[in-house]
Formats: C-alpha cells, structure tokens, sequence
C-alpha cells in the first residue's frame, strides 16, 4: 500500500498491540489531562487543567443543537457538507480542501500515520502538544523533539535541520503549552526550506484567541502544508466535536484511509451556526484575554515568573518540581494543568472563568507560600 505506511508488518504490529488488549490510542486534552493523575475531581473543583472553555458553545450553536436531535434518527450528510463549504469559504480554499472531523485529534492522529513512518520521522517543538508523538509511537516512528527558542517560538531552523528524512513536522500555533506564537514568516521560510518529502502540520487549535494569522493562503497555494482546527477551544463545544483538515485533497485523501462513518450532526450544525456568528471570535477573544490579563497582573504584582501567553493557557515557574504543585493545588480543590518533562520546574493553568480565577489565586498565593 503506497498511499499509506500502513504495511503489512505496520498492521501486524498495530493489531498485536489491540489484541494485547490496548485501545486505540486516540488522545486528546482531556486524555492528556490525566496524565497530572488527579483521579475524579469534586462538583466544585476549578476545573483548569484541560485548555475547555467554560462558557460552552454560543447561544446561536446552543440552540441549533438542541433543535436538530429530534432529527437525530437521520444521518444528514449535508451538514457536514454544508459545514465544510463554510469553512472552505471563510478560509479560501475550494470546499474539498477541507475535510470536517470530530475535533482535531482524529486529524492529528491520521496524520502521524499517514505520513510518518520507522524512517521517517515526527519532528514537534519542546515543550509541544505530546498527542503527535503518541500516534508515533504506534507506528513505530521516531519523535526528534526540538527545543522552542528562547522567545518561545519553534525553532524552525532546528526543525528544518533535525532529518532529512521527516516525514511530518508539526507547529502548534500558538503553542499548546506555552501559549506563545511562531511568527508566519518562519513558517513561510519552513515551508520554503523543509526537507524534501516532508509535509508541515499547523495546529491552529488556539490560533482564535491570538494575534497570529492562519496559514490558509498556503494551502490555497497548494504547497505542502495541512492546517488543523477545532471547535473545542474558543468555540466551546470540547465535549461536542467538532475540527476540520484543511488541505490540498491528494494530502487530504491520506488522512481519510485511517477511518470512516458519519460525524455527529450536533457536532456539524453547532460548528457551521458558531462559524456564522458574527464577531463571536473577536468577542470570545477579548474575554479571554481580559481574564488573562488579570491573572497576569496578579502573577506580576507577587513576583511570580510566567511564560507571556497570547493563548488560553499558560506556564508558570514554580521553582520546584511542578507535580508537587499540582498535588498541593488539588487539595484546594483548584486542578491546574500537567507538567511537561523539558521544563520539569512549569506548570500549565488554563483560562477560566473571572471567578474560577479568582479561587485560582488565593490558592496559588497559599500553596506558594507553604
Ligand atoms: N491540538 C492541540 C494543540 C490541542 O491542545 C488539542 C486539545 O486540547 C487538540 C489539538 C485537539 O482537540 P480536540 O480533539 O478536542 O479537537
């Protein structure tokens, strides 16, 4: 099989480890969010450990959602035909350069797959976003893990220079943990200067709540480059599913051979309504940022170092091993974010609401001071 690396060894090995008894290891956040090993939180936790946004979908989406589930007994195709159509307007790109999907892990996931291979390799930035790396490792690829520069960008000469063999190299912009942004023109110039063969996987999963751009004229230019979306993050439908592949249809169809079925028409319809929401983005945004800010003012006026995020999340110095931390916030019921092994002394928050923020203070001061 050409089109895929999946051989007929890769499907001995893949079905080896299912008939081991493993699952399909299709992470996301809030598979990712276990591995801070809080077990099940309390009804009032503050829940800011998984990058959600807790104001849930808008009331455009809300309401679309809820009166299309009688219709729940019909496939409907056309939403998700419709939804792509939309995106691949808003976006300029033709309608089969996107393909929807249920969030963007299943997108992530098949295109690790589809493009790595035991000689060729994943190259993401470190600290990264650690699902490409788990999609690796079922295919038996190999992760080169590339420090971010000291301005937290990727460092896509590094990136560019770590195989000739890449297979996929993955920038998350903004960064999923730091929240920090790779300026577009280091992404034209990785694009320009990647190894040949290789392909550039953007995550833009938090690109709404920054001031980076989309790379969308690059897939429009047909050039090697897929873009990833969701609806979990800034349109607040995590629990809903929603994401898309924006592509060039030849890189598109690779994705496709790793699965098949319909998708949710909950998921469909509250993406295409929340795309359609004018100045939703812009409005969510500026929440967002307000709550940040606060924090930030907080974490400045009590002399605590953090990493300048344009996200809904961020990292935060705590001088000390981040697990103890973590632990210590539990207590006070505030679940905060993992700790990535590069920088073993952060901690990752997630924005909340003003209130959850709040709760989020007075127990970082306590558990600071301890
Ligand atoms: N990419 C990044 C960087 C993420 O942080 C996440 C989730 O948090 C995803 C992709 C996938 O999210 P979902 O599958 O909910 O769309």
């Amino acid at each position: 099989m050409k089109s895929t690396q999946f051989t007929r060894r890769g499907f001995g090995r893949f079905s080896a480890l299912l008939g081991a008894g493993a699952t399909l290891p299709f992470y996301n956040e809030a598979a990712m969010a276990q591995l801070s090993m809080i077990g099940p939180l309390p009804d009032d936790a503050v829940k800011i450990n998984a990058n959600e946004n807790p104001l849930g979908p808008c009331k455009a989406a809300h309401d679309a959602i809820c009166s299309i589930v009688a219709k729940g007994g019909r496939y409907m195709y056309e939403e998700t035909f419709s939804f792509a159509k939309t995106l691949a307007e808003q976006e300029g790109v033709k309608p089969n350069y996107v393909t929807p999907y249920p969030g963007s892990s299943d997108p992530l996931h098949r295109a690790v797959l589809s493009f790595t291979s035991p000689s060729k390799s994943f190259v993401m930035g470190d600290p990264g976003y650690e699902a490409g790396d788990r999609a690796a490792r079922v295919v038996g690829s190999k992760t080169i893990r590339v420090p971010l520069t000291k301005n937290y960008e990727h460092d896509v000469e590094a990136m560019a220079k770590a195989d000739p063999n890449a297979g996929l190299i993955y920038i998350c912009n903004p960064n999923n943990p730091t929240g920090t942004i790779t300026p577009r023109a280091k992404i034209e110039w990785l694009v320009a200067n990647k190894p040949a063969g290789s392909i550039i996987l953007v995550d833009e999963a938090y690109l709404h709540f920054s001031s980076a751009t989309a790379v969308s004229d690059m897939v429009a230019a047909d050039k090697d480059v897929i873009i990833l979306r969701t609806f979990s993050k800034l349109y607040g439908m995590a629990g809903l599913r929603a994401g898309a592949a924006i592509g060039r249809p030849d890189l598109l169809a690779k994705l496709q051979t790793w699965g098949a079925g319909a998708l949710p028409l909950t998921g469909m319809i509250g993406a295409h309504i929340s795309l359609k929401e004018k100045g939703l983005v812009a409005e969510r945004k500026a929440i967002v940022a307000g709550v940040r800010n606060d924090v930030f003012d907080y974490m400045h006026k009590h002399n605590f170092s953090f990493v300048p995020s344009e996200s809904n999340k961020f990292m935060v110095d705590v001088k000390r091993p981040g697990g103890e931390i973590v632990k210590a916030m539990a207590k006070e019921k505030v679940f905060i974010g993992r700790v990535w092994p590069a920088w073993p002394n952060h901690v990752r928050v997630s924005i909340g609401t003003k209130e959850e923020m709040a709760k989020f203070k007075t127990a970082f001061t306590k558990v600071m001071a301890a």
